[in-house]
């Protein structure tokens, strides 16, 4: 069992505080969904804790079982069990993707002799076409093919946790139900704890999340179970804005009186 525990987390993107004081906590086997209004953070929060350059964290901390990743490069963060399935998955020419899970396999101590195999029966799983086994990583793929493609990798690399930022963009409905049941899958077969960064509830009727939380404008506004995706569907994120805004006006620390002592 581990614990993926996001304390206190407040960063910045290009001179702009996005996220103001981010808590959560994934366990194994759990799904956890976020969902927010365009320009929430979502994005900024699964980049923050993978480590992507250009985000400045202020305060907080993110442990992997009491390990604060924040002090570690973002490749030790994946080797140490965290994975994101990107929003738009980065192409990488001249480097085939097993070619790429070779060198994620080595890096991990893994053994690669049946990795060629395991790559072949993982496509056919996820229905990810075996003739695009060999193209450059994500290079010319359909959006639908990307996903996948990512999805095949978070099954192959049997993480701790994945984050999954929008899995369901740009993907037609078999798409979606491919990777979201796949995913769901992991949850089982391998304890994969998850955070779902999504609009829609069409892939939490897949995925099926324990916890449900509302992000707006950096902040967590709600949180709850399944059925706050369903309120929000029928409310929309306006009924949850209020309370941001009444957070945000809140003083962050002392009182303003203190401002007067210094
Ligand atoms: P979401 O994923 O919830 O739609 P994002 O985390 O992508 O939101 O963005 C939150 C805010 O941060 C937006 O206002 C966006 O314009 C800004 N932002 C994100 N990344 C950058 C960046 N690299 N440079 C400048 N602003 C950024
Ligand atoms: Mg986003």
């Amino acid at each position: 069992m581990s614990t993926l525990e996001i304390k206190g987390l407040v960063a910045s993107v290009a001179g702009k505080q996005i996220l103001n004081g981010i808590d959560l906590v994934v366990r194994s086997g759990e799904v956890h969904a976020v969902m927010g209004p365009n320009g929430a953070g979502k994005s900024t929060l699964s980049a923050v804790v993978m480590g992507k350059p250009g985000y400045e964290v202020h305060s907080g901390q993110v442990l992997l079982d009491g390990v604060d990743l924040l002090d570690l490069p973002t490749w030790q963060r994946a080797q140490a069990g965290v994975h994101l399935v990107m929003q738009y998955p980065s192409e990488v020419p001249g480097v085939d993707l097993t070619e790429m899970l070779s060198e994620a396999y080595t890096a991990r101590g893994r053994d690669t002799s049946e990795l060629a195999e395991q790559v072949s029966a993982e496509a056919e799983r996820i229905h990810f076409p075996a003739d695009l086994l060999h193209r450059s990583l994500n290079v010319d793929l359909s959006g639908g093919e990307k996903k996948r493609n990512e999805t095949l990798q978070l099954a192959l690399l049997t993480p701790k946790f994945a984050i999954l930022d929008e899995l369901d963009s740009g993907l037609d409905i078999d798409a979606l139900r491919d990777c979201a049941r796949r995913v769901e899958a992991a949850t089982h077969d391998s304890n994969l704890g998850v955070l779902a960064i999504t609009h829609y509830n069409r892939l939490l009727e897949e995925l099926h999340p324990d916890h449900v939380h509302i992000l707006v404008k950096g902040r967590i506004v709600a949180s709850g179970g399944p059925e706050l995706a369903d309120q929000l569907e029928i409310d929309g994120y306006e009924a949850f804005t209020g309370g941001a805004e009444e957070a945000a006006a809140e003083p962050t620390g002392g009182s303003y009186d203190d401002l007067f002592a210094l």
